[in-house]
């Protein structure tokens, strides 16, 4: 009763991805959390995908995960960013539900073999030699497992900040991991404090909604997960846009010797890219307005997220300055904004796996690691759940690299240079990012997945269908040649000028020409009417830019030769003559597994990599 292959704790969204890539690959795995009321909770935003953000929820997909398949539950608006783009950037993002989210994880979890789930706070680890044995909780209880994934969010010695009120908590309304905060930075070497915010949510009867833009979402609707259907959508709703203004300012500046940011109370780093209110107007202190999205927090409730109003200014200032904006003067506050700060590892201590350096079996993954985000929580709880199992199945870790997946670029980046601010995904952050799309993520990840019997047999069926209809149409256009008269005939010409080309050409070279769409090749008869968008949209990316995926697989292959040439972890550096001091003290620091992950550091010249690889020679 009390013994598992793996043990997962904490049920957000990191915890419920490892928890089910634990079980689907055949391991007994018992997710314990504090609440099962909160499994799946959205803590701040109401909201799943984004740019970059999108691009880790369909490889989470790919690999069989959850996060896409309740998005697309629980979506009550959706759009793809970026659709004018290329395909690199374009990204999907769901406006969700938070009940019906959280249902849906909840479901999945429910009904997933192999799962037990247990309510109880974790007070402790049990730590046999170096290596990891169990978890204590707070009745006392024992549990014991090969492996254990620790997921803890925000919780670690959470502290909740409204102007100068402080007060524990894990999030608004959850208690905070105290007895556990304190056990780990016993145990562990690096730890700091980091902080995110969140705005007030607001009741949306005391909104006037006639004189705020309306944003609708796509028509058509799109769908996150590869398995998913429109069908699965419930009602679309809208969202509302509205600004702030200078009357705003002014009240938010009246706060700032009682913000717990400008007064010194909060330690912790933000993150850069999502700041609070107060961050805005005093950063951009020449900006007049700053955009605000009033979301819905669901089908079946009247309160809003106000996106973009963040804040841990004190409570009568937030009730000042939300109603100074168009659209909320008599707008009532449900739930006040607040900055919590918590605990987290520094990530360089962990192995790409997410396996911790110092504790055998133990893995960590989501915020804990200094990120931010529910889809950068997904996929490091898919990748530590993976890698839990495999860990107690004694198989070798599995770890992506950078031009396979977001996720391989996203653990890379934190287990390698670390972060002393909350880290999000960005699609800037991958150096081959025509490579790394959301539309081709199943092609890429899936078949991986089904080797390490993750994704099962309705979605490799699917998948199967997809890919040989995708080589299937590809021949076909292949095969498809065009004589010049042909290409003479008017309906070429007027797209393609005049003539075409002088000599014969593939349907398939028509395609990668910067006139060529299937929409082009459909008008001239080339292409079925009929064919899945899906395939139809991977023949013409392939065409398009099969000369730039070329030429970077090339370089990849280039780079093969050291991105995977391991560093024994008893490497001596001392002894590597030609190493600047400032390298070697580096590389002792780092420890890097590879001399990919070396030439990664900053001040790792290609000069000391060209070392390393000497080295590695010499000692066989
Ligand atoms: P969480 O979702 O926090 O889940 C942790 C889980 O662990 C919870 O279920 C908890 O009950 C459980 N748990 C904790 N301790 C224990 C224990 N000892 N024993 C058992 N169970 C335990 N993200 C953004 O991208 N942008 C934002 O602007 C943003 N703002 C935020 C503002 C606030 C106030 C908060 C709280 C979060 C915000 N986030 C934001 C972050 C987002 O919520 C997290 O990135 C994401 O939820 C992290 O997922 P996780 O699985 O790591 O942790």
């Amino acid at each position: 009763m009390d013994r598992f292959d793996v043990i997962v704790i904490g049920g957000g969204h990191a915890g419920t991805e490892a928890a089910l890539a634990a079980a689907r690959m055949g391991c007994a795995t018992l997710l314990v959390t504090q609440s099962i009321e909160t499994l799946g909770q959205m803590s701040c935003n109401p909201a799943i995908g984004g740019i970059g953000k999108g691009h880790l929820v369909r490889e989470v997909d790919a690999l069989g995960g959850l996060m896409a398949h309740a998005a697309d539950r629980a979506g009550i608006q959706f759009r793809t960013l970026n659709a004018s783009k290329g395909p690199a950037v374009r990204a999907t993002r769901a406006q969700a539900d938070r009940m019906l989210y959280k249902w849906a994880v909840r479901e999945a979890l429910e009904n997933q073999p192999n799962l037990t789930l247990f309510q109880q706070e974790v007070e402790d680890l049990v730590v046999e030699g170096d290596r990891v044995a169990g978890v204590v909780t707070r009745l006392g209880l024992k549990f014991h497992a090969r492996s254990v994934v620790l997921t803890t969010g925000t919780f670690l010695g959470g502290r909740i900040h409204v102007g100068l009120e402080q007060s524990s908590g894990g999030r608004a309304g959850d208690p905070p991991s105290i007895a556990l905060a304190q056990r780990l930075r016993e145990r562990m070497p690096r730890t700091g404090r980091l902080k995110t915010g969140t705005p007030p949510r607001l009741d949306g009867r005391t909104i006037d909604w006639s004189v705020l833009q309306v944003q609708p979402g796509d028509d058509p609707v799109p769908v996150f997960s590869f398995m998913g259907t429109r069908a699965q959508h419930p009602r679309q709703v809208p969202c509302h846009i509205t600004h702030t203004n200078e009357a705003t300012h002014a009240i938010i500046r009246e706060g700032f010797d009682r913000s717990p940011m400008y007064t010194g109370r909060i330690e912790g780093a933000g993150p850069r890219y999502c700041p609070s209110v107060e961050d805005k107007v005093n950063r951009f202190a020449d900006r007049t307005a700053h955009q605000i999205f009033l979301e819905p927090e669901g089908l079946n409730t009247r309160e809003i997220y106000p996106n973009g109003i963040s804040t841990s200014l004190p409570y009568d200032i937030q009730q000042r300055f939300v109603r100074t904006i168009r659209g909320m003067e008599n707008v009532r506050i449900t739930r006040p904004g607040y900055a919590i700060e918590y605990d987290y590892f520094d990530p360089r201590d962990l192995y790409r796996s997410l396996e911790t350096k110092s504790i055998a079996g133990l893995f960590f993954a989501g915020q804990i690691n200094g990120t931010t985000g529910y889809e950068e929580a997904a996929a490091q709880g898919l990748l530590a759940g993976i890698n839990a199992a495999r860990n107690a199945q004694e198989r070798e870790a599995w770890v992506p690299q950078r031009h396979e997946a977001y996720i391989g670029v996203l653990v890379d980046d934190l287990v390698t240079r670390g972060t002393t601010e909350p880290y999000r995904m960005f699609t800037s952050r991958a150096e081959h990012r025509l490579m790394l799309r959301e539309d081709n993520a199943d092609l890429r990840l899936t078949p991986v997945g089904r080797e390490m019997g993750l994704v099962d047999d309705a979605r490799w069926s699917a998948f199967e269908t997809k890919r040989q209809a995708i080589e299937a149409e590809h021949a076909r256009l292949e095969a498809r040649w065009l004589k010049p008269a042909e290409l003479m005939q008017p309906a070429f010409v007027e797209v393609y000028g005049e003539p075409p080309t002088s000599t014969a050409c593939s349907a398939l070279d028509l395609l990668r020409r910067p006139e060529g769409s299937t929409q082009v090749l459909r008008s001239l008869g080339l292409a079925e009417s009929d064919i899945d968008e899906a395939v139809a949209e991977q023949v013409e990316i392939a065409a398009k830019y099969s000369g730039y995926l070329a030429r970077a697989q090339i370089e990849i292959d280039r780079n093969q030769r050291y991105e995977e040439a391991a560093l024994p972890s008893d490497v001596d550096y001392a002894a590597i003559r030609g190493l600047s001091n400032e390298v070697r003290a580096k590389l002792i620091a780092h420890r890097p597994e590879t001399v990919g992950q070396a030439a990664r550091i900053s001040g790792v010249t290609p000069a000391a990599v060209s070392l390393l690889l000497v080295h590695l020679k010499k000692i066989g």
